[in-house]
């Protein structure tokens, strides 16, 4: 483990509650849980998550790295290999801990603005995600794999100005439209 004061993105509070589910609710701005809006570690986290994801979406949105190779370092970080210690990245307002869930939690926000698809696993390692998808029976599974590929390249585009990196997109079920 890293000897940082950084939060892990793979954690479970002491509550029950996975980082990456109040990570999720910050990027995709939407209100927290009723637990998470009792509870006080989820409010910590929510907060100190919010104040960071602010951070790394204006250094990807600077028209010019400052400081100088900030936005290098912030593609370095979001490229790095999922199996060591959260990278740092300091910007003017603060030291950022990135790693590979970010990327996987942008991608499965993404997939699921395909209607004809439903996101499985997602893996982010050496600088490529895999992500295991469910199409719906009788959709164009080709189509449907460019929707998702094309979804990701601009969530990632739009959240943090980086191009997308190579997607492996492996089909691993089929559901009935409706279904459950
Ligand atoms: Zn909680």
């Amino acid at each position: 483990m890293s000897a940082s004061t950084g939060l892990a993105l793979d954690a479970t509070l002491p509550c029950g509650t996975d980082v990456a589910d109040l990570l999720d609710d910050v990027i995709e701005n939407r209100p927290t849980s009723p637990h998470a809006q009792r509870c006080l570690d989820c409010q910590t986290v929510t907060r100190t998550l919010g104040g960071r994801w602010r951070t790394v979406r204006a250094a990807a949105r600077a028209p010019v790295p400052e400081p100088a190779g900030l936005r290098a370092r912030l593609v370095a970080a979001l490229h790095a290999d999922g199996t060591g210690d959260p990278l740092r990245v300091d910007g003017e307002r603060g030291t950022l801990l990135l790693g590979p869930r970010v990327v996987t939690q942008l991608a499965r926000r993404a997939a699921r603005q395909v209607t004809v698809v439903r996101p499985g696993a997602v893996r982010y390692t050496e600088g490529r995600l895999s992500i295991e998808v469910a199409v719906r029976y009788g959709a164009d599974i080709d189509a449907a794999a460019a929707a998702v590929r094309d979804r990701i390249a601009r969530e990632l585009a739009d959240q943090l100005g980086i191009a997308a990196p190579g997607v492996d997109i492996s089909v691993t079920d089929v559901f009935v439209a409706g279904g459950a």
